[in-house]
């Protein structure tokens, strides 16, 4: 049988077209978004590659995705500073530093053998990107106060895992279905892995991403027969619902996601899909280029589209409409204008359970805090 870490160590695979788990929720999202992060990912990986510009390979990938936008990588810059920010200069995200601070962070607890220690993630947070204080503080205050990692259920952390599937682009290519993972760890049965993953942002939607991590680890690691996906929300320093999967959901997943890679694959309009919950976060240079704001008030030139963004609506109403009334139940009604939210309907417990008696995922401090 071969080991963990053999398998852990198995070699990058060439020649295929690669699928991030961020570009597969892109896609989800809106395809024209998904197209512009692209270009400007590849292009971004292009120059630091060859700072010079000199003419040299291409990626297999990133040339397959280029001729599948009809595009060359001379269009890019002209493409993505018309569509995207393309500021140089910007300071890291936040969500990226952050992640850097916690590879840090696990990587010390490993090498030396360390117990949880809150102030240390808060030194690290503090020597992070000045520009970006305090909000790492406020994530490591949060975060270290919660996490520690139980060393006999480590197996990484920050690293890449992939699944190859032979022949599956439209022309017989192969493609590797690629994530990077926060953590990842035995759990108390052998066979079962857990993912922890940290959220910095606010959003609970998680799209294709529990089922596309369970499936890439699933066939990355071999004998795994039951996989969990928990969030664990920096900003608020409480868990998320766990995404628990056996072997049959696996294979449910894996069915799920081939369909969307698939999908992904054989797209040819790449066209802007309004009304969705991205919207709300594209800048504005973006909007004003795929004309979301403009497509509200198309019905008659697309009905379907129209109708179709108006349902994705309904669901983001309803679902906001639930985190309404259980805030109100906690809290009280909600003052708008001259009306209120929750003064007479909501006298209902809160709808989220709790996921009691499960077992724990990073030694002494677990649970599903925000579970629901
Ligand atoms: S504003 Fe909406 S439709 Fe336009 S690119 Fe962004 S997500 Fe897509």
């Amino acid at each position: 049988m071969t080991s963990l870490y053999e398998q852990l160590a198995k070699p990058k695979p060439k020649h295929a077209i690669r699928i991030d788990r961020s570009t597969l929720d892109n896609y989800a999202n809106c395809s024209f978004w998904c197209k512009a992060q692209l270009c400007a990912e590849i292009w971004a990986r292009y120059q630091a590659k060859y700072p010079y510009g000199s003419l040299v390979e291409v990626d297999y990938s990133d040339q397959w995705w280029l001729d599948a936008f009809d595009i060359t990588m001379g269009d890019i810059p002209d493409w993505c500073r018309e569509v995207l920010d393309f500021d140089a200069d910007r300071p890291r995200n936040v969500g990226v530093e952050f992640h850097r601070i916690m590879e840090e962070y696990i990587s010390e607890l490993l090498n030396n053998g360390e117990a949880r220690n809150p102030e240390w993630l808060k030194q690290l947070a503090l020597a992070g990107d000045a520009r970006l204080q305090p909000e790492l503080l406020h994530l490591a205050k949060l975060t270290g106060a919660r996490i520690s990692v139980w060393l006999p259920s480590y197996i990484a952390h920050e690293q890449q895992y992939s699944y190859r599937i032979t022949n599956m682009g439209p022309k017989g290519e192969d493609v590797v279905l690629t994530t990077r993972l926060d953590l990842v760890q035995r759990g108390n049965n052998s066979g079962e892995i857990r993912i922890p993953d940290w959220k910095t942002g606010w959003g609970k939607d998680f799209h294709l991403q529990p089922m596309f991590c369970s499936v890439v680890t699933w066939r990355y690691i071999e004998n795994v027969e039951h996989v969990t996906w928990q969030p664990f929300f920096c900003r608020k320093g409480t868990w998320g619902k766990r995404y628990e999967y056996d072997l049959e959901d696996l294979k449910n997943n894996e069915l799920i996601v081939k369909q969307a890679v698939s999908q992904m694959l054989t797209e040819e309009e790449w066209a802007p899909q309004p009304g969705t919950e991205r919207c709300r976060y594209c800048p504005a240079n973006i909007k004003q280029h795929c004309h979301a704001e403009k497509r509200y008030g198309d019905i008659d030139t697309d009905r379907t589209a129209f109708a179709g963004a108006t349902e994705k609506l309904q669901t983001e109403v309803a679902s906001r409409i639930a985190v309404m009334k259980a805030d109100c139940e906690a809290n009280g009604p909600i003052q708008v204008d001259d009306h209120y939210w929750g003064k007479d309907v909501i006298n209902k417990r809160p709808s989220f359970k709790r996921n009691k008696g499960k077992p724990g995922w990073l030694g002494d401090d677990e649970g599903d805090d925000d579970a629901d």
